[in-house]
């Protein structure tokens, strides 16, 4: 796990807003950031990253980013002791729990980002240079909370204000085709990539494994509408679960579909199990997939991550179905070399764990 999420978040302060909103079991609470842009400094990366939200409402079991959220919530309850629903929050509800079912919305994130972005800044001329500003590393920017706040869409119209940027933008939501309109402007004078998260066409399994993630078929979806507005949209099959999600005819159907619908590219990567996701994952697997508990943690009981030799199978069986369906393997954009050694790289970055 990189450090990226916890001192991402360190930059918001001052004291939240009472509830902002609520969603059947989830409470929204206004957070003031003083900074959204995080620098490779911070991110311990070679990226800038934005998060509108802290935490997310899709709840997938091998979420790896739910350590960050604890820390926001413990810091907001010790500032505001008076504000019971954080207090309540604080000392009933489990952590992972609470990663999904409180979230703050960074409602000034448009405002703080144009500041940094002022023309003419340092942060404005490193972007220029070629970083690129990746969108939701840490938590999903298009989970149900955007409907209402819309502060990604707000992120976004501030991009599309700033010509040469180069913009990645990950998530599992249809809503992002909401933001068409925005999103061509950006691409208009900027690089844009969307990288859709999918690792199952089958409904019911997604359902088990990332339960209030937008179902498959929605995703596929949302990726065609992408390519037919002519978006540079691709799809990481991440994470690749092993005895779970990687059998021959899921992985033939789920490439073919994602084919069909265009996709500019498909990359992959198996699970890789580092603390915070497998206090969650293990005991899940436990429950839901019992046969397989004994395997999981002989594979991950010494490791964060399969074998190699598991590795170079995926992505073998992964790149030999893209070739039979006509679709790129990794990312492969006609852009000079330096852009796309930098989009490699990027890939290879986010197959570290930035869902
Ligand atoms: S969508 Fe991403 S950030 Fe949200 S719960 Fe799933 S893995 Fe975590």
């Amino acid at each position: 796990m990189q450090q990226t999420g916890l001192f991402a978040e360190a930059e918001i302060g001052g004291a939240p807003l009472p509830v902002v909103g609520q969603q059947k079991d989830i409470n929204y609470y206004g957070a003031v950031a003083h900074s959204v842009l995080n620098g490779p400094e911070t991110t311990g990366m070679g990226f800038w990253s934005v998060n509108p939200y802290v935490g997310c409402a899709f709840g997938c079991a091998y979420c790896y980013a739910r350590y960050t959220h604890r820390w926001v919530l413990d810091r907001h309850a010790r500032a505001n002791p008076q504000n019971e629903s954080l207090q309540t929050a604080l000392k009933t509800m489990q952590p992972w729990l609470a990663f999904e079912r409180r979230i703050f919305v960074k409602q000034n994130a448009a405002d703080a980002l144009r500041k940094v972005l002022r023309h003419g800044s340092d942060k404005h001329l490193a972007l220029l240079n070629g970083d690129s500003i990746v969108i939701g590393t840490a938590t999903d920017p298009y989970q149900p909370a955007e409907r209402r706040f819309r502060v990604t869409r707000s992120v976004l119209e501030v991009l599309a204000d700033h010509p040469g940027l180069s913009v990645v933008i990950i998530s599992k939501s249809p809503l992002i085709t909401r933001d068409v309109d925005v999103l061509k402007r950006i691409a208009r004078h900027s690089s844009l990539s969307i990288h859709i998260s999918l690792i199952s066409t089958d409904r019911e399994l997604a359902r088990r494994i990332e339960p209030r993630a937008p179902t498959p078929e929605a995703r596929l979806r949302a990726l065609g509408r992408l390519r037919a507005n002519d978006i540079w949209a691709g799809v990481n099959i991440m994470p690749v679960l092993p005895g779970i999600t990687d059998g021959q005819q899921q992985l033939d159907t789920l490439v073919r579909s994602i084919a069909e619908q265009g996709a500019m590219y498909v990359n992959t990567c198996a699970l890789r199990l580092r603390s915070s996701a497998r206090q969650r994952y293990l005991p899940f697997i436990e429950r839901e997939f019992p046969h397989l508990a004994r395997r999981y943690q002989a594979t991950y009981a010494f490791d964060h991550q399969v074998s190699e030799d598991y590795s170079a199978k995926l992505r073998a069986r992964v790149r030999e179905l893209c070739e039979r369906y006509g679709v790129s393997y990794g990312r492969d954009r006609s852009v000079g070399p330096n852009e796309k050694a930098r989009e490699i790289e990027l890939v290879e970055q986010l197959e570290l764990g930035f869902n």
